[in-house]
């Protein structure tokens, strides 16, 4: 016989989805209960944001030292060529996200949400079976269910992982830098690692089907990324299909069909398959809920509520954006729902950012978007090679720039983007300005800190109100 616990609110998975919901809850008397079978802060923390980003940073690092030692520059110059380990950085990667996880459950136990080890199956819409990880066994009975199971790698029936070829956790897992790596698809993750891997040494190459890499942000936009790549000589194969991977001589090759339908090789250690992720639907008993699909993804409405009374989802596991803030912002929002309060989910827009070399920052729609759903915009850019502080931070010559695109009649803000070095840390100020309806002439009459890159984007206000100080109009 198990146990029987009964709650007002069970989350399970403790993603940026669900464990904001849990402490939302818990902070809000409801007593709850979060289950997690793989460590709290999900894929985020564990196999994602994080550590993609601590391996994203210390590839920088070793690069700009590697370039000090090649050339002293700003009177800086290394004696000798710096070395690297990626053992080192994979142990220090693990050391940041053992510091977060515990933060999570620390948060956890300060809301007085009960977090249990382990992986739920439901028996019916607010029934769960977990099997917990140290081998017991707990009935859960809830009021409410939340829903936050997340997503995985998609995998090529072609190229299952193993050996060779990994996914992107195994990828942030390893402790020997690939000579060679093939990256299959050039979108977020193929770019923000691969570039990464180049800088830290390995000779890198992409096959991407579609022809253009990231293509969910538009080509001028893309531009700078793609001159970084030839620069640093990442190939880059558009239109092309990754077929399998073959072993000759003691070597491993990549197979891909090119532009052409022809079958070419590219030697690999590794191959990194970032073709995209798909939710969780399968192992914890999603068919006995009776719930609404839509397509893949577990189908909500604007308060992410299920067709099923009291049983909510969010994050990943309710399709696109798969990002960690909408995640987040959804479970808070479902926790003050169940605790009374009225909330929806209507974003504006959902900022994206993607941390390549250099970052490219997105909200709300480009002129093409906004002109396709019948809008007559205008719009400003401000180059950042013109910006004080990109130059003082080596920024401004990779080809960046901020991107207003506005309503001609109201000047209302529309879209916001950037592309260049440090500019992820704008898009708070972006998102904030299309969530506020902000005008052009808002974001040109507030007072912007000098020197900061946030000049960038009063300029691009500027320059679209066709007044520019610091370029010509
Ligand atoms: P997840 O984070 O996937 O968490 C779900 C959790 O539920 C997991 O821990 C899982 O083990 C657990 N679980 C599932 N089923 C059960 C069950 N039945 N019982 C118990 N536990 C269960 N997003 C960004 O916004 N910014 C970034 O920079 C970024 N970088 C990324 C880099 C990489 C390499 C990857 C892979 C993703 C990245 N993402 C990024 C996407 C981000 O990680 C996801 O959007 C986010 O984690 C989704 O959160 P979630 O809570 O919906 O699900
Ligand atoms: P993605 O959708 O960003 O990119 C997948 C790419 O693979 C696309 O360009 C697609 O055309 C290509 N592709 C698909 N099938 C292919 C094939 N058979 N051969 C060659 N190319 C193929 O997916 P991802 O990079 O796996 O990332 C998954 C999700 O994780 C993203 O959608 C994003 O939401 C999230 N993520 C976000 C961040 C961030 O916010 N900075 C970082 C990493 C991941």
């Amino acid at each position: 016989m198990s146990d029987v616990r009964k709650c007002q609110v069970l989350v399970v998975g403790g993603g940026p989805g669900g464990y904001p919901a849990a402490i939302r809850a818990g902070q809000l008397g409801l007593d709850t209960v979060i289950v997690d079978k793989h460590g709290l802060g999900g894929t985020c923390l564990n196999r994602g944001c994080i550590p993609s980003k601590a391996f994203i940073h210390a590839a920088s690092k070793f690069e700009e030292m590697r370039h000090s030692a090649a050339k002293s520059e700003m009177g800086i110059s290394l004696v000798a060529e710096p070395t690297f380990d990626m053992g080192g950085l994979t142990a220090w990667k693990d050391g940041v996200v053992g510091k977060l996880t515990k933060g999570v459950g620390q948060l956890l136990k300060a809301a007085k949400v009960e977090a249990i080890a382990g992986w739920a199956k439901f028996e019916n819409a607010k029934t769960c079976v977990v099997e917990t990880n140290d081998g017991g066994t707990i009935r859960i009975e809830a009021e409410n269910v939340i829903l936050a199971t997340g997503s995985k790698e998609v995998e090529i029936l072609s190229l299952p992982f193993g050996g060779p070829i990994v996914g992107s956790t195994e990828a942030l897992e390893l402790t020997e830098l690939p000579e060679d790596l093939v990256v299959v698809g050039g979108g977020y993750i193929g770019l923000e690692l691969g570039i990464a891997f180049r800088k830290m040494g390995s000779n890198v190459s992409v096959v991407e089907a579609l022809d253009t890499v990231l293509p969910s942000y538009d080509k001028e936009l893309i531009r700078p990324v793609q001159m970084w790549l030839k620069k640093n000589k990442v190939a880059v194969h558009l239109k092309s299909l990754a077929k399998s991977v073959v072993e000759e001589g003691g070597q491993t090759f990549l197979e891909y069909a090119d532009d052409k339908g022809e079958i070419q090789r590219l030697k690999a250690d590794k191959v990194l398959v970032a073709v995209g992720r798909v939710a969780v639907t399968e192992g914890w008993g999603l068919e006995t809920m009776g719930l609404e699909m839509d397509g893949r993804f577990i189908k909500v409405d604007d308060q992410c509520r299920t067709g099923m009374r009291g049983v909510y989802a969010i994050g990943d596991l309710v399709g696109e954006p798969l990002l960690a803030h909408k995640a987040t912002k959804q479970g808070e929002l479902v926790a003050e729902i169940i605790a009374g309060h009225r909330r929806r989910f209507d974003p504006v827009s959902i900022a994206a950012v993607c941390f390549t070399e250099p970052e490219l920052v997105g909200v709300g729609l480009t002129p093409d978007e906004a002109k396709a759903k019948g809008e007559t915009v205008i719009t400003g850019k401000f180059p950042l090679a013109a910006s004080g502080r990109a130059l003082t931070m080596e920024g401004g010559a990779d080809g960046g720039f901020v991107r207003v695109t506005a309503r001609e009649s109201d000047h209302v803000v529309l879209g916001i983007h950037a592309v260049g070095k440090h500019v992820s840390e704008l898009s708070g100020e972006f998102a904030l300005a299309v969530e506020m309806g902000a005008r052009l002439e808002d974001i040109a009459g507030a007072i912007h800190v000098h020197p900061t890159l946030t000049e960038g984007f009063a300029e691009s206000a500027l320059a679209a109100l066709g007044h520019p100080i610091h370029i010509s109009a």
